[in-house]
C-alpha cells in the first residue's frame, strides 16, 4: 500500500481559492483500507471524490459559500447560498448532476436552489432526466414548490425541469448512480425557528469500496458516533457542535478522518486545535478542494 499527496491539475484549469494550497503533507493517509489524497483537480475517474464547494458558516465568509459540496461530481449535498456559481467556477456543469441532497432545509443549505433549477430550465435539461432531489421528507417537497413559485414556473412553464422527490426520514434507503444512501435524523435546534428534522447520511459507494458519513447541521449527538462506525471519512458540522466535540464523535466511531465544515473559516486555526487535540486526523477542507477515497491504494 503507498499513500500520497496529489495536487497535480487534470482536465479542466480552474482557480484554486484565495489563500493558496495547504501545504500540510500528512493529508493522504490509508486507513479503513481506503486511502485519502487531497486535489486540486476535478478528475472523477477513480475512487469517490468528495468537492468541497462552500465550508463556511451560515453568513459566509466573504468570497466564501456556505457548506455544500460534490460527491463524485454529480450528487449536490445542500446548495449553500451560490452553489451554482462554486460548481462553475471549478469546472463542474451544473447539467450533469443527478441528485440534490439536503439535509436540512434552514436557509444556508437551501438558498441556491432556485439559482440552480433557473439555470437548468434555461439549459433545457432533457425532461427525460428527471434530477433527483432526496432530504428531510417534512420539508424537502415543500421547498421545491416554493422554488418553483419563486422563479413563477406556472407563468414561464418553459423553464420547468423534471423532478422527482425523495423524502426520508430515519433510517430511510436510497440507491442511486451505484450508491446507497441511508439516512439519519440528528439532533439540530435553533433560537430563532421552530424544530426541523435535520439528517446526516452514510454513503456507500459500492463502485469504489467506500463508505462516509457526513451530518448536516447538527448539535453534539453522541449516536452520530454509532452511525458513522469505521466509515473512512466523517464530514462534521463544526459550528453548532464545538470542534472538540465533534472530534470525541469522530474518536468514538473511529473513522479514518474528520473534515470540519459550516464554521466561521478564519477561526480554522483555533477550530483545528481544538479538534487535533482530542481526534488528531482532523482536517478543514478548504473551498474548491477534492477529496479522492480510493480503496487499497
Ligand atoms: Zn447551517
Ligand atoms: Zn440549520
Amino acid at each position: 500500500m503507498r499513500s500520497r499527496l496529489d495536487r497535480r491539475r487534470h482536465g479542466r484549469v480552474f482557480p484554486k481559492p484565495a489563500g493558496g494550497v495547504d501545504e500540510r503533507d500528512d493529508f493522504a493517509v490509508v486507513s479503513h483500507g481506503v486511502a485519502m489524497i487531497k486535489t486540486w483537480s476535478n478528475d472523477m475517474n477513480e475512487g469517490t471524490t468528495i468537492t468541497f464547494l462552500g465550508v463556511s458558516c451560515c453568513i459566509p465568509n466573504v468570497g466564501l459559500d456556505s457548506a455544500c459540496f460534490l460527491i463524485n461530481g454529480r450528487h449536490l449535498v445542500d446548495t449553500g447560498w451560490g452553489s451554482l456559481d462554486r460548481m462553475r467556477r471549478y469546472g463542474f456543469e451544473p447539467l450533469d448532476l443527478e441528485s440534490i441532497i439536503f439535509t436540512h432545509l434552514h436557509h444556508d443549505h437551501y438558498l441556491g436552489l432556485p439559482h440552480l433549477l433557473f439555470y437548468l430550465g434555461l439549459r433545457r435539461r432533457p425532461a427525460e432526466k428527471p434530477i433527483k432531489i432526496i432530504g428531510p421528507s417534512q420539508d424537502v417537497e415543500k421547498v421545491a414548490i416554493l422554488a418553483d413559485e419563486f422563479l413563477q414556473i406556472s407563468r414561464y412553464p418553459e423553464l420547468k425541469i423534471e423532478r422527482e422527490i425523495i423524502g426520508l426520514n430515519s433510517g430511510g434507503e436510497y440507491s442511486i448512480d451505484g450508491m446507497k444512501l441511508t439516512a439519519f435524523e440528528v439532533k439540530h435546534s435553533s433560537s430563532v425557528s421552530s424544530p426541523i428534522q435535520a439528517l446526516a447520511y452514510k454513503l456507500v459507494d459500492e463502485k469504489a469500496g467506500v463508505t462516509l458519513v457526513f451530518t448536516g447541521d447538527t448539535h453534539f449527538y453522541p449516536p452520530v458516533a454509532d452511525f458513522a462506525r469505521g466509515s473512512a471519512l466523517l464530514i462534521h458540522d463544526g459550528v453548532h457542535t464545538p470542534p472538540a466535540e465533534a472530534a470525541e464523535i469522530a474518536r468514538r466511531a473511529g473513522v479514518g478522518k474528520l473534515a470540519l465544515i459550516h464554521f466561521d473559516c478564519e477561526k480554522t486555526d483555533e477550530v483545528l486545535a481544538g479538534a487535533r487535540g482530542v481526534f488528531p486526523m482532523t482536517f478543514a477542507p478548504k473551498e474548491g478542494e477534492t477529496i479522492r477515497l480510493t480503496r487499497g491504494v
